[in-house]
């Protein structure tokens, strides 16, 4: 298995680091020529999503990546990654998000919380980071909340989170993305 990290900015390494130490490969996406190699899934990390959008729109990235998670590459976007794929960019998933949803004194916090199939004790990493106000389709499922908010969720092959597994010693998200994959391939 070898999985494509957008690699534009932000928060890119840590989740390249926690795919090795699953044994899975990765490669970097940095410009247009990248994205040719051969993938079974695609990580949009944490960073700044206006920035991350706009230089996927320069590369003549965006519309390619776009029409290959519409056509079913597995995709895991993570806080500033969530936003991409929402209607705000990508718009490949049916979210309604808000952007740095916790204000500036709540701006980054840590947090423990169920997450539906994937452990009762899920650390949580919130970097300025945004929240699902509303799933638009029914073919979203929510997969985690904290404080009322929508945290978590998966549409078919789009997992997204708004906060940062990346960031946290604990892989099983990660897995969850993997399991994904394998399920849906197999
Ligand atoms: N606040 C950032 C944004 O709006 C997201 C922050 C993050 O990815 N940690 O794009």
């Amino acid at each position: 298995m070898k999985i494509a990290v957008l690699a534009l900015q932000g928060a890119f390494a840590e989740h390249e680091q926690m795919l090795h130490q699953l044994g899975v490969e990765t490669f970097e996406v940095r410009q247009f020529s990248d994205w040719q190699q051969p993938k079974d899934g695609l990580i949009i990390p944490g960073g700044e999503s206006t920035t991350q959008s706009k230089i996927l729109h320069e590369l003549g990235l965006f519309e390619v990546i776009r029409k290959d998670i519409q056509n079913g590459l597995p995709v895991f976007g993570t806080c500033a990654g969530l936003i991409l794929l929402s209607p705000m960019h990508l718009g490949t998933m049916d979210i309604e998000v808000r952007r740095n949803a916790y204000g500036r004194q709540l701006g980054s916090f840590h947090t423990v919380a169920p997450v539906s199939g994937i452990g009762e004790d899920i650390p949580m990493t919130f970097i300025r980071a945004p929240y699902i106000e509303q799933v638009l389709s029914a073919d979203c499922q929510i997969l985690a909340q904290v404080d009322g908010h929508i945290v978590a969720a998966q549409q078919g092959r789009q997992l997204v989170s708004a906060f940062h597994p990346e960031l946290d010693n604990d892989t099983r998200f990660h897995q969850h993305f993997l399991q994904m994959i394998r399920l849906q391939s197999a």
